[in-house]
């Protein structure tokens, strides 16, 4: 999906900025994968997106007033839909300056500018003051960091003792071959995809106790199908927006990501507290 082959947070913040209306052509302003609930298929990829990220906040549990850390904003609409639907106060962080304007806008447009917050900045050294926020959720950003340990410990340190975390993220099996990892990691522009037996320790060596760790792989993989399917529906305007070479290059390089995500990706989903 890039041709980037090193994902350092500037090569991870071009590569948003250039795929970005690609995403908003096919899907929605939101930047992961979508949910299917058990046994189902079909629908939307849009709305399965929609579907995770109303999972997601039920999941984190925020509350009316609390104030929530989003770590690897995106455009902003999980954010927006989560102060929209519990009352909290939202700061969001990205690596691309461009996105933070863009879900500024975003936040703007669903009159939640009063309760959203974005800003450009690095999420392993956090803008904020120790012991600042109630929860703080990453979803689907970690895999992107260069150090996750050092990410971690920085959300650890402006959660409040007790405060809870909540991770969504790609995660490798132990099927997966050398040739594999790299693949995918360069596919995701992705530092380090690490497996989810790996989850536990690195949330408890940054200062967590871990909740609940969810395997939700077969929740997530119909996404592969639906976002090809969805791409075929919006073929002449992605051409447009890009060209005929980057239509096929996506095709192409879908159908090999799809391939190699069924034999050896995972997705968890995983809930801590503050030690
Ligand atoms: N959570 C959003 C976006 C996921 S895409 C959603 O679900 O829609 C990954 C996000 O992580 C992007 O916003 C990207 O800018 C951000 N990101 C990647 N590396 C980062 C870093 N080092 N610091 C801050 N944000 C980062």
């Amino acid at each position: 999906m890039t041709a980037e082959s090193k994902a350092t947070p500037e090569a991870v913040a071009r590569h948003y900025d250039y795929i970005t209306p690609f995403y908003e052509i096919i899907a929605s302003r939101s930047l992961h994968f979508g949910y299917w609930p058990p046994g189902e298929t079909g629908g939307s990829f849009g709305e399965a997106q929609q579907r995770f990220t109303e999972l997601m906040i039920k999941l984190l549990g925020s509350q009316k007033g609390h104030h929530v850390l989003d770590v690897g904003c995106g455009l902003g609409e999980p954010a927006t839909r989560l102060a929209q639907s519990t009352g909290c106060r939202v700061e969001g962080i990205t690596i691309s300056p461009r996105q933070a304007a863009q879900a500024e806008r975003w936040a703007s447009l669903h009159e939640m500018s009063g309760q959203t917050t974005f800003r450009c900045g690095d999420a392993a050294a956090l803008p904020f003051a120790a012991g600042s926020f109630d929860e703080a959720w990453a979803l689907e950003s970690l895999f992107h960091m260069p150090d996750q340990a050092k990410v971690l410990r920085e959300v650890a340190r402006v959660l409040h003792p007790g405060g809870r975390l909540l991770v969504a993220d790609i995660v490798l099996s132990d099927k997966a071959t050398p040739e594999d990892r790299s693949f995918l990691q360069h596919s995701f522009v992705a530092r380090s995809i690490i497996t989810a037996e790996d989850y536990p320790y690195l949330i408890r060596d940054t200062g967590f106790e871990l909740e609940q760790i969810l395997d939700i792989t077969p929740n997530v993989l119909e996404t592969f199908n639906a976002l090809a399917t969805a791409v075929q529906g919006k073929e002449a305007e992605v051409r447009r927006a890009y060209s005929d070479e980057f239509l096929a290059a996506i095709q192409e390089q879908w159908a090999r990501i799809t391939e190699t995500a069924r034999r050896c990706m995972g997705y968890v989903v995983i809930t801590a507290k503050r030690s």
